[in-house]
């Protein structure tokens, strides 16, 4: 095994740790150390050549001290991985070389590891900026596989995992990922998650026709915060359903009671006044019909909003004004 000393800690090396960025020899953490720092252009000017040991085997990993090895496609290769790869028979051989092209790419990585996962952090990073959530979660998870050392990737591919579905409307999928992520996230996203996995939850009963669960996590939601019109307006979204499926008035009146409470409350990022007004018309649809369809069901039916002749149930909610047309393309809220 030949060995190499790192030009920034000076420290002694196997040659197979080590690369070569900038004309000078990086140790792994050094060179960690030093790509973090770095911009994209910076990292791609550095010229970054791993260094090879051909005294020790790329495949077997056997250490032949002195004796410098024959290489095959660049990788220093021992006699008897050789035999083994040059088996005379096609099939065998393109299966063999497909393994040394897996195990090559695997010490290719190892060593290149960080630097891969810098570049894939950087990745989704801006696939996040784009808002491109399945992209940003692919590129944490290959950073996490490359740095598996640094906890954070894999906590940030969970969560985006968990976004990417959530966007997919693939709520049951969604939930495990988020809770994941979850833990990982700064104590200012906390609540803004804990709500995103109330709304998979809700979602998810919803789709399964589950009322009960649907109320309760609709009630969760609006104990998360209290002051967002997001959680009173699904609290009520649920007590219609319920009020729907059972025909009992105490939902009925509980149902109203929260939509003017939701539309006492500011609107929110969360749940603007055009989306919150959407959704009051499809509870007062859900009210008035007893029939529970989705938000896109709705929009099908009344693309134009339902008319308000039409609406019967209560005099507070025409409070407000018809929404718009255009503030109608909301297919959030349940
Ligand atoms: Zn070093
Ligand atoms: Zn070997």
């Amino acid at each position: 095994m030949k060995q190499t000393i790192c030009s920034q800690c000076r420290r002694t090396y196997p040659l197979n740790d080590t690369i070569e960025a900038f004309g000078v020899i990086f140790c792994d953490p050094c060179g960690r150390a030093r790509f973090a720092k770095m911009s994209d252009i910076e990292i791609a000017s550095a010229n970054v050549v791993k260094r090879i040991d051909p005294t020790v085997c790329g495949r077997c990993r056997a250490d032949f001290g002195d004796y410098e090895l024959a290489t095959i496609d660049g990788t220093p290769i021992c006699e008897s991985c050789a035999f083994m790869l040059r088996r005379p028979f096609p099939l065998k051989l393109k299966i063999a070389a497909a393994i040394l092209a897996i195990v090559v790419a695997g010490t290719y990585a190892r060593n290149f590891r960080f630097i891969y996962g810098y570049f894939q952090y950087k990745s989704a990073i801006r696939a996040i900026e784009r808002g491109d959530f399945d992209r940003a979660a692919s590129a944490y998870e290959s950073a996490a596989r490359n740095v598996p050392e640094n906890a954070r990737f894999d906590q940030s591919a969970k969560l985006y995992r968990g976004v990417a579905l959530y966007r997919q409307k693939r709520m049951k999928e969604a939930i495990p990922f988020l809770k994941a992520g979850l833990i990982a996230e700064a104590p200012e996203n906390q609540r803004t998650l804990a709500a995103v996995i109330e709304m998979c939850q809700m979602l998810d009963a919803f789709d399964k026709k589950d009322y009960d669960q649907f109320l309760n996590s609709a009630r969760s939601l609006e104990n998360i915060d209290r002051n967002d019109p997001l959680g009173a307006i699904s609290v009520a979204s649920a007590l219609a359903a319920k009020y729907a499926q059972t025909g009992e008035e105490r939902f009925k009146t509980d149902a109203l009671e929260r939509i003017a409470r939701a539309k006492k409350l500011l609107p929110s990022t969360a749940m603007p006044k055009d989306q919150l007004e959407a959704f009051e018309d499809r509870i007062l649809h859900r009210i008035d019909t007893r029939e529970i369809i989705d938000p896109e069901e709705y929009l099908k039916r009344y693309p134009a909003g339902r008319p308000r002749r039409e609406r019967s149930s209560n005099a507070r909610s025409s409070e407000g004004p018809i929404p718009k047309s255009g503030s109608r393309s909301d297919s959030k809220g349940i």
